[in-house]
């Protein structure tokens, strides 16, 4: 993913120069249903902003067709209205201008990225309202554990649930199964059994066991008792 470096200037008002270890990745919304990143920076260096009492920055904003960054990942952003979060968290700001399918998805790969960069797992994304209970990513929040799914399975930490097509010589049969850290896998009961195995389980040692007769079936007595 193309990002443009436009760094605050370092004395910035909304650059402390503090230096942090990222712990986490902390998603919001930009609370501005027209604001494209470039507005979103421009925002930072307009000297009404700048003149207010506030103290406003973040780290990445990202709208449908670009991403800027201001602030380096190894230094504070003021972005999580929480000491904690702002000392520890890489802000990300996802604009709400544009088709939101798109941007969605570039703000979870925009995620996933630093995740890997900083050596985080999936389980290293927060909220803003994480943080302090503010209704921000207002726009992803309603959906939050999507977002977060999103971002496991762009991880590889996340089964893919699928259909496995298997071609057996000349016939091919569709199976249920996952993709998983580059592996198939499939039933191996209804993989086995056609192929002509007769497959059973075998609890107490957790074994599968194949037979290569089919398994002819008995009677089943009315009655049974139960030992163990
Ligand atoms: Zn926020």
């Amino acid at each position: 993913m193309e990002v443009t470096q436009a760094l605050l200037r370092v004395g910035h008002k909304f650059r402390p120069g503090q230096a942090i270890v990222p712990t986490s990745v902390t998603v919001h919304n930009t609370g501005n249903p027209r604001s494209t990143a470039a507005n979103e920076r421009a925002w930072l260096d307009n000297r009404v902003n700048l003149d207010s009492g506030n103290f406003v920055s973040w780290h990445y904003v990202v709208d449908e067709t670009s991403i800027i960054q201001a602030i380096p990942d190894l230094e504070m952003a003021y972005h999580a209205g929480d000491r904690e979060g702002n000392a520890t968290s890489i802000g990300v700001e996802v604009c709400e201008v544009g088709n939101q399918h798109v941007v969605w998805r570039r703000a979870v790969l925009l995620v996933v990225s630093l995740l890997r960069r900083h050596g985080l797992g999936a389980d290293h994304v927060r909220s803003h309202r994480d943080w302090t209970g503010k209704n921000c990513p207002r726009l992803i929040l309603p959906e939050w554990p999507r977002f977060l799914r999103d971002v496991r399975l762009e991880m590889g930490e996340e089964p893919m649930f699928t259909g496995v097509r298997i071609a057996l010589s000349d016939e091919a049969r569709d199976f249920p199964g996952l993709v998983s850290a580059g592996r198939v896998f499939v039933p191996v009961r209804l993989l086995l059994e056609q192929l002509g195995y007769a497959v059973s389980w075998e609890e107490s040692t957790a074994t599968v066991a194949i037979a290569r007769e089919v398994m002819v079936p008995q009677a089943v007595p009315e009655r049974w008792t139960h030992r163990g």
